[in-house]
């Protein structure tokens, strides 16, 4: 049996730890999150979803004390943001595309899928979907609903979703609800909400309205709090 341990550390940022053996940050901006840049420590990977401080965060601070982490973003803010960190290696990927990562004899796969948002005009926004042997997240980074999240929930057997519900500048929990029955996932975890007052909502009422709605469950963390799930 393999557990995978997701810690939400607030905002849009996870740590997603598979077995203890590999170990993914995404969208690292930690303004609320207990764990500090410099706590980080055996990262392998950091996905940024598109190049919005709030999602760009730690990265470059992460990667002094992970030497061997990698970031993995759509090419152009890869590459952006490795010369900005002053990193030689990067994963530049784009829409579509599946890279394979292999640690620890495990094979973890990153495919890049879209967002319905903006990217400072580097490169454009987009969402991931992390498989792990028998355990597929989708980290769906700052969108709107659409219609292609039934497609990805689909091809990638999505079982747990990390989705907006903040509005403003994302969906709201309006539009998440809708985002969760078009997935259809197993498990969901509210992110990129109450960060800001711009973004002010209740987890609690989007846990009720999906719950009456979907059979997918709904779990609120704090930031700094997990969640593992056992496969
Ligand atoms: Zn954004």
């Amino acid at each position: 049996m393999a557990e995978v341990k997701v810690i939400w550390l607030g905002h849009a940022a996870f740590e997603l730890d598979y077995n203890g053996k590999v170990k993914i940050l995404v969208d690292p901006f930690l303004v609320a999150s207990p764990k500090k840049a410099d706590e980080f420590k055996d990262v392998d990977l950091i996905l940024v979803t598109h190049a919005h401080q709030d999602h760009v965060g730690e990265t470059c601070e992460i990667l002094k004390n992970n030497p061997k982490a990698k970031i993995v973003a759509i090419y152009e803010l890869a590459s952006h943001l490795s010369e900005k960190c002053g990193v030689k290696e990067f994963i530049g990927m784009n829409i579509g595309g599946t890279w394979k990562f292999k640690k620890n004899g495990v094979e973890t796969s990153i495919t890049q899928v879209e967002a319905t948002h903006s990217s400072m005009g580097i490169g454009a926004a987009t969402g991931f979907v992390i498989r792990f042997p028998g355990f597929s997240i989708y980290h769906a980074g700052d969108t709107g609903v659409f219609p292609g999240m039934e497609l990805i929930g689909k091809l990638y057997n999505v079982r747990l979703a990390l989705l907006p519900i903040g509005s403003h500048f994302t969906m709201g929990i309006e539009e998440a609800v809708e985002a969760v029955k078009l997935i259809k996932p197993e498990y969901v975890i509210p992110m990129h909400y109450n960060t800001f007052d711009l973004i002010k909502a209740d987890p609690n009422l989007f846990k009720e309205l999906v719950e009456e709605a979907t059979s997918t469950r709904v779990i609120i963390l704090n930031p700094g709090e997990s969640n593992t799930f056992f496969v």
